[in-house]
């Protein structure tokens, strides 16, 4: 009966999560074809030191140091998952126990146990970090409403986990004192025998058992129940941070991209080769970015892998001085757009057919022209996410389709296309300054 109910519980939520996920898949798939697939050496080297290894998270050495805690609890302990599913399938209980022996069992589980107090303990000063102190990059506009309800809820999530791994080893040690059959002699562990009385319930056998049986399952539930969540949550980095780091920019970071049919088109002009080059289309389709599907499945990528740690807007000098941009903002409405699309797409509309766009109806104009293109939100972000590439795309999007740059930027656009230079004289004159200076 119990091995049934596991069984239905396990692919009720692996159906959920799948159809999550196929969800995200397809926004991502929203996004135009861009090629990743160079010198994979250097790809596997930075997600190494990137990703797993959390290079940069230690910039600020003492939260990196905290979110490695949590990192490392919540992948280690959840090997312990696999016991547990094995467990919920067979019927049996501890079924590693008697195949490693006590020795290697007893040192993983006070391994886990430490880790789980680690995870309750930084989870805690989160919160207080999150909530008390005032830490302007978790105040920001951007931050209100779902996205600090869903920081707070997986920290609070996170330390119920860990107290219910906890007391589940406490009330199952307890059951060994009482000699339960059911329970194999593992003994107590290193953290939870603290938990022991709590637990204990007077020695009553049948409400220790209840208890156990009672955390074991919200253990289990609360895990799947988690993996659902992540489809909801800027949590999904712990899963997307790796690809997304994979297929990281490997361009020098101030190098901007060419948009290949203007490259042709000015070539040919210039009389310049355009050998190799792909020929533009006959019709070019649109320039830059107005929506999500103009975009590339990368930048969708990194919108749903964002961590909206706001790292990228505390060294935005747009931002620090007073402007209205906000990187992390352009990839969180970058991944609500992406997501809004794909909903519709999901049920055989077209993307289009909300009559909205990620230009205006999420990202204004003013947001897009504070961007001074110093590459320091691209420098920040923990996870190599470039805020900047989504930001230029709609920007060639306002100058080239809509012709609605400022005043001041079309006569600059001009010099250029005269001058061979943003200033208004010709290149004859460029040295004049020089003449002064000598007499
Ligand atoms: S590139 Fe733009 S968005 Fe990024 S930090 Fe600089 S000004 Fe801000
Ligand atoms: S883009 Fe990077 S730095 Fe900015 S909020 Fe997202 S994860 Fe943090």
């Amino acid at each position: 009966m119990a091995q049934m109910a596991f069984l239905l519980v396990t692919a009720l939520f692996a159906y959920f999560i799948y159809r999550r996920f196929t969800l995200i898949k397809m926004a991502i798939n929203l996004g135009k074809p861009a090629d990743f697939s160079d010198n994979k050496p250097e790809r596997i080297k930075t997600m190494l030191l990137i990703a797993f290894g959390q290079k940069k998270m230690f910039d600020r050495p003492i939260v990196g140091f905290l979110h490695l805690v949590i990192y490392l609890g919540f992948v280690i302990i959840n090997i312990e998952l696999l016991e547990i599913v094995l467990d919920g399938l067979t019927g049996q209980h501890r079924m590693f126990f008697p195949i490693i022996g006590s020795g290697l069992y007893s040192f993983l589980i006070n391994s886990f146990e430490w880790l789980a107090l680690g995870v309750l303990a930084v989870c805690v000063v989160f919160l207080i970090r999150r909530n008390v102190l005032a830490i302007k990059r978790f105040r920001q506009p951007e931050l209100n409403g779902w996205p600090a309800k869903d920081a707070n809820t997986i920290l609070i999530y996170e330390c119920v986990l860990m107290w219910l791994f906890l007391s589940m080893n406490a009330a199952d040690a307890n059951l060994q004192a009482l000699a339960d059959p059911h329970y194999p002699l593992t003994g107590s562990f290193v953290i939870s025998k603290f938990i022991q009385p709590i637990v204990n319930f007077g020695g009553n056998a049948e409400a220790i058992h209840i208890y156990e049986r009672t955390a074991w399952w919200l253990h289990i539930i609360g895990i799947f129940g988690f993996a659902l969540y992540l489809s909801w949550s800027k949590h999904l980095h712990v899963i997307l941070a790796f690809p997304n780091v994979y297929f990281s920019r490997l361009k020098p970071v101030g190098e901007i991209n060419n948009m290949p049919v203007i490259s042709y088109e000015v070539k040919s002009m210039l009389g310049l080769s355009v050998e190799g080059m792909p020929t533009p289309p006959t019709e070019p389709g649109r320039f830059g970015a107005k929506d999500v599907t103009d975009l590339t499945w990368k930048n969708i990528m990194e919108a749903y892998s964002c961590t909206e740690c706001g790292r990228c807007t505390s060294a935005c000098p747009a931002n620090i001085t007073g402007k209205k941009l906000s990187p992390r903002k352009i990839m969180m409405d970058t991944r609500d757009r992406a997501q809004e699309v794909a909903e519709l797409v999901y049920v055989g509309e077209k993307p289009n057919s909300d009559k909205k766009s990620l230009y205006q109806d999420y990202i204004t104009k003013e947001e897009l022209m504070a961007c001074t293109t110093c590459n320091a939100c691209v420098d920040a972000c923990p996870i190599n996410i470039n805020p900047l590439e989504i930001i230029l795309e709609m920007r060639r999007y306002v100058a080239l389709e809509e012709s609605a740059t400022p005043a001041s930027w079309n006569s600059m656009f001009q010099n250029v296309e005269n001058n061979a230079a943003p200033w208004a004289f010709p290149p004859s004159d460029r040295a004049n300054w020089t003449e002064k200076v000598n007499g």
